[in-house]
């Protein structure tokens, strides 16, 4: 029988496939349920994820957190994840081998699993490495990652436009 995301959280807790285990202090393995119609997907945890487990909780999470409630969307009913479960020294980008790993052993069943209709992809890593054959038969956004939306008020505007359009998208396949 094939795991469930409980179960898949489980081992991502104990990996140690790629070098970002040894930079960790807990693995965010991402949260939300198993039905949900919508996945949000980052670049990796950073220092406060890293200390709770827990994804997009530091001030990047709060920001998007504002955005959701801007749309009036309930964050509840997303899975929200990365691309690495693990923090990466220094809070580094995830390198190409860390990202494969991880996305071949983890992303890619929960994807399979949560079966979102909706994707979004926040920030260029995510667009980078989340393969496109993970994607097909979903409607994909691609937008900002909220670290950058929350520095840059260039950046806050477009994910402002970007989450307009998702409100949209939500009603469509509601
Ligand atoms: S980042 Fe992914 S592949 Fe690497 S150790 Fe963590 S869970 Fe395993």
């Amino acid at each position: 029988m094939g795991l469930d995301l409980k179960a898949l959280a489980k081992k991502i807790e104990k990996c140690r496939l790629c070098r970002l285990w040894k930079s960790r202090k807990k693995a965010v393995p991402g949260e939300g349920p198993e039905n949900a119609k919508i996945m949000f997907i980052g670049q990796a945890p950073g220092k406060q994820e890293d200390a709770t487990g827990k994804p997009f909780v530091g001030k990047a999470g709060k920001f998007l957190n504002a955005l959701l409630d801007e749309i009036g969307f309930d964050r509840q009913k997303c899975f929200i994840t990365s691309v690495v479960k693990c923090f990466p020294p220094k809070n580094r980008p995830p390198r190409a081998d860390e990202a494969m790993i991880c996305i071949k052993n983890y992303l890619a069943k929960q994807i399979e699993l949560v079966n979102p209709k909706l994707v979004v992809l926040l920030g260029k890593i995510a667009q980078r490495y989340v393969p496109d054959s993970l994607l097909s038969g979903r409607i994909v956004l691609k937008t900002a990652h909220p670290a950058a939306g929350m520095r840059f008020p260039k950046i806050r505007r477009k994910m402002k436009k970007d989450f307009s359009l998702l409100k949209k998208l939500i009603k469509e396949i509601s």
